[in-house]
């Protein structure tokens, strides 16, 4: 690193500037598009070789900081990029973006202006059932003829709680209190911005198969259109050692060390003393969240489960 004055041209990633302030559509009427942003890989890559001293400037080799800065969990040089969205979003689905507190925020005012008149309607077919393995989650979808009277009612909820917020300006109600009984599909508006390390983090949450399907379609565009455009290093390295690794916790790296060995008997019994099997081997063998987890992963490493034969 030097103190003299060194010539600094401000990063300009052309990918970006050909999307920025265009919107791209989500859900039936949320968009999401690129206000402003500072910083690329070059930014991340300046950063780290403060820490690291000026090395040679080879693409091959920033390639090669980004990986091994994201492997190792380094992120400070990450913080070194930020962008800013505009976004509109129903407000159900903004109510969790929102829980992420490393962003600078600021939405649209339902007590300074009128509320959007757009809501985030449900067409037949996109009706979901509630998963039956995770309270949390939702798998299939309700059959197309009671869709049809779930879209109309949805629609007749919608109209009249917009018809009684109007009702309430009209009588001179103040905008605060009006839209007390505005639905959560009513979308909203904001300025959100934030850097790249902690952007990186909502992706890793809203991306997953775990994340509601509404907010995992917005972060599916950040990620896929928008960071894969401003930082394309980061994003590879991002998809290789974050969002598509596979953590094994010791417990399971115990159980892959017996499986390896032929040892099916020592596994079965490791899997007994960590609490996911009954003790007694004739007893109902009960869902386990941790032993269902470590069964998803075997499956992806095509290791066998040892207790399923
Ligand atoms: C699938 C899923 C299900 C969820 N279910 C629920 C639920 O049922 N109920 C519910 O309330 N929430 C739920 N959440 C929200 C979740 O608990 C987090 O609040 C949300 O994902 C934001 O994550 P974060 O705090 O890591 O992110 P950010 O707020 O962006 O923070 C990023 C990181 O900064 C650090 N940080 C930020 N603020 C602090 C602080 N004050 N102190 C210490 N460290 C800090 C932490 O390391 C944090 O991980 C769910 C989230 C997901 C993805």
């Amino acid at each position: 690193m030097s103190g003299e004055a060194e010539h600094l041209i401000r990063p300009k990633v052309e990918a970006l500037e050909e999307i920025l302030g265009k919107p791209f559509k989500v859900l039936d009427d949320g968009f999401i598009r690129v206000i402003d942003y500072m910083g690329s890989d070059q930014a991340v890559v300046q950063a780290a070789r403060v820490s690291y001293g000026a090395g040679t400037k080879k693409v091959s080799q920033d390639r090669g900081l980004i990986r091994y800065l994201m492997r190792h969990r380094h992120t400070t040089p990450f913080e070194m990029c930020e962008i800013k969205f505009h976004v509109r979003v129903p407000m159900d689905t903004w109510r969790q973006w929102i829980r992420h507190r490393t962003a600078n925020v600021n939405e649209y005012s339902t007590r300074y202006s009128v509320a959007i008149d757009a809501a985030q309607t449900t067409t037949p077919e996109e009706w979901r059932l509630q998963a039956t393995g995770n309270r949390q989650g939702s798998a299939g979808f309700l059959d197309a003829e009671t869709g049809v009277k779930l879209s109309e009612r949805e629609a007749e909820l919608q109209r009249l709680a917009r018809e009684i917020y109007e009702e309430r300006l009209a009588a001179g109600v103040a905008r605060e209190q009006a839209r007390k009984d505005l639905p959560l599909s009513t979308y909203t508006e904001a300025y959100w911005k934030i850097d790249l390390h902690n952007l990186l983090h909502f992706l890793a949450l809203r991306m997953d198969e775990h994340a509601q399907y509404e907010i995992r379609c917005y972060a599916k565009i950040i990620g896929e259109e928008i960071v894969s455009r401003w930082c394309p290093l980061v994003w590879e390295a991002f998809l290789d050692y974050r969002m598509n690794a596979l953590a094994l916790t010791r417990l399971e790296i115990e159980l892959i060390q017996a499986i390896e060995k032929g040892n099916k008997e020592q596994a079965i019994q490791l899997a007994r003393e960590f609490g996911w099997l009954p003790q007694d081997p004739s007893a109902p063998v009960k869902r386990h969240r941790e032993r269902e987890e470590c069964e998803e992963k075997f499956q992806r490493l095509n290791i066998p489960i040892p207790w399923a034969t």
